[in-house]
């Protein structure tokens, strides 16, 4: 039998009046993992944390935190799963330590104040532990919602966007005590438009586009999606027919076209001389997790007519 998952949806679907915000969708996170949820704005992706966590009813499909459907068996499932928000929002009068403790008291845990100092010593809080909220900077702030969502030691973390508008050295050190907590059996989930930091993080990506998902994959088998060499070139000229199959857009005047070995670039170019089509601007690399998503959300409209 399959181990428990830590996350699963099954058929998730919510409608709003206007728009179908989640589309059926359906994926797991193992225990352990540290998974990535990509998507442009609006793909659904805070939706499907939010019916995760408990905080929005889904219209059909349903959805279980380590085995514990959020709606039938609510508490059980609350516990045990940690969210970071997109949005900064506290008691304004509360300090840090004040806020930590009044969550920890939201679930019933008396005798935390150990784990509470831990998480404010980790999270490099403990000079402005006695600060009031109000008093805060944005990136500060944030590292105050990472503590709250880590006060009841949940297993499964989920994480909407942390690092939106947070400086360098605070995205590092909150990466490093994430990966901690990864390594240390946490499960971690962690949407992010960084792809960047996706790409280091993420050992599985999930995309999602208009509430549905279009690509649930190991992020080293997403890259590979792509063949390994990138020629991106911007031609005096058409493209040769022969080659438009393999061609993408970029959106600038430049074309991208995927070739299966460094070997196969003298190929194109020299396709292109001949086809009298001058090359201004050329350049030669391995795909990254942004031409994976770029060529995914583009879908087939961006490709080259042949
Ligand atoms: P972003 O990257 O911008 O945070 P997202 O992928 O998290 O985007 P959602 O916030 O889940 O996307 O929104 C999905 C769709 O549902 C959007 O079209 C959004 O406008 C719509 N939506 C979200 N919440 C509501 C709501 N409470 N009422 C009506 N429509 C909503």
């Amino acid at each position: 039998m399959p181990e428990i998952a830590a996350i699963e949806v099954i058929d998730l679907v919510k409608r709003y009046p206007r728009v179908t915000a989640l589309d059926g969708v359906s994926l797991r996170v193992e225990p352990g993992e540290f998974f990535g949820l990509l998507g442009p704005n609006g793909a659904g992706k805070t939706t499907l944390i939010s019916i995760v966590a408990g905080l929005t009813r889904a219209s059909g499909g349903r959805a279980t935190v380590m085995g514990h459907d959020v709606v039938a068996d609510y508490r059980a499932a609350r516990r045990l799963i940690g969210v970071v928000p997109q949005e900064l929002v506290f008691d304004p009068f509360f300090t840090v330590r004040e806020t930590l403790r009044f969550q920890s008291g939201y679930f019933g845990l008396r005798r935390n104040d150990d784990w509470i100092e831990e998480v404010i010593a980790h999270l490099d809080l403990t000079a402005k532990a006695d600060a009031n909220m109000r008093t805060l900077s944005g990136g500060m702030k944030r590292r105050v919602l990472v503590a709250q969502a880590l006060v009841h030691r949940p297993p499964v973390i989920v994480l909407d966007e942390p690092t939106a508008g947070v400086d360098v050295e605070l995205r590092q050190g909150l990466w490093a005590f994430i990966r901690r907590l990864n390594r240390e059996g946490h499960t971690i989930v962690l949407t992010t438009h960084y792809l960047e930091e996706a790409q280091q993080l993420c050992g599985r990506i999930g995309m999602l586009k208009g509430g549905r998902l279009i690509a649930l994959d190991r992020t080293q088998a997403l890259l590979q999606r792509l063949a390994d060499v990138q020629v991106t070139l911007r031609l005096r000229g058409e493209l040769p027919p022969a080659l438009r199959p393999q061609a993408f857009e970029q959106g600038d005047g430049r074309l991208t076209l995927r070739v299966a070995s460094a070997a196969d670039v003298e190929a194109v170019l020299a396709a292109c001389r001949q086809a009298g089509a001058a090359i201004d601007e050329l350049e030669v690399g391995h795909a990254d997790l942004e031409d994976v998503f770029m060529q995914l959300m583009a879908g087939d409209r961006q490709k080259v007519a042949a």
